[in-house]
C-alpha cells in the first residue's frame, strides 16, 4: 500500500465515523474506558478490532509473536498493570490464531539468531510430547492459548491486583474468521 492509499484510508475512516456519530472524536478525547485487555498474536490476519468490529475505545490491546505471557517481559507488564489498576478493565482476553507463524517456527525449531530468545518462550508453552503425539500447528496453537491462559493467571500482577478479572482465552480461524472459544 502506498503512502497516499494510507492516508486515504484514515481520511474515508473519518469520514464514516463522523457519519455515525458526529461527536464521535470529541467523546474520544475525553479519555478511555475500554472494557477489555486483550493479548493477540502481532500477525497481520488478526487484528481484534477488524475482528470483532469493536470501536476505538474498547479494547486495551498488547500485541506480540504468538500472543505470550512472559513473567520478565516489562511491556507486558506495564500493558497489564495499566488495564487492571488504571482503566479498570472487566475482561482479560488472550487471542491466538489458527496457521500461527510463531507457533510455527517454535514447533520447527527456528534458529535465526534475532528470533531464539522470544522463539523459546513459545517453545516452553508446546507440550513436550507435541512430536510423538503428532498434534498439527493448528491444535499447538490451541495449546498455547491454553497455556497463556494459566500463566497469565500465575503473573506477579494478576496475582496482585487482577484476582477478579475474569480471563478467557479464543482461538481466531483465520480459514473461516470465527473466533473459538477456548477458555
Ligand atoms: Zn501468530
Amino acid at each position: 500500500m502506498a503512502s497516499q492509499d494510507f492516508r486515504n484510508k484514515n481520511e474515508e475512516f473519518i469520514r464514516m465515523a463522523k457519519e455515525t456519530n458526529p461527536d464521535f472524536f470529541e467523546e474520544l478525547k475525553n479519555g478511555q474506558s475500554p472494557e477489555y485487555f486483550v493479548l493477540s498474536c502481532s500477525d497481520s490476519r488478526v487484528s481484534p478490532s477488524v475482528i470483532t468490529q469493536l470501536p476505538l475505545g474498547q479494547m486495551f490491546v498488547h500485541r506480540n509473536i504468538a500472543n505470550q505471557v512472559v513473567a520478565a517481559d516489562e511491556s507486558f507488564a506495564a500493558s497489564l498493570f495499566f488495564a487492571i489498576r488504571h482503566l479498570k478493565v472487566k475482561k482479560i482476553i488472550i487471542k491466538g490464531h489458527t496457521s500461527c507463524g510463531g507457533v510455527k517456527a517454535a514447533m520447527e525449531r527456528n534458529h535465526e539468531k534475532e528470533l531464539q530468545k522470544w522463539v523459546s518462550h513459545i517453545q516452553e508453552s508446546l507440550p513436550t510430547n507435541f512430536e510423538t503425539e503428532s498434534m498439527d500447528l493448528d491444535e499447538l496453537s490451541k495449546q498455547n492459548v491454553l497455556r497463556q491462559v494459566k500463566k497469565l493467571k500465575k503473573h506477579p500482577i494478576y496475582i496482585k491486583y487482577g484476582q477478579n478479572v475474569e480471563v478467557q482465552g479464543y482461538l481466531f480461524h483465520v480459514e473461516s474468521g470465527e473466533l473459538e472459544r477456548l477458555a
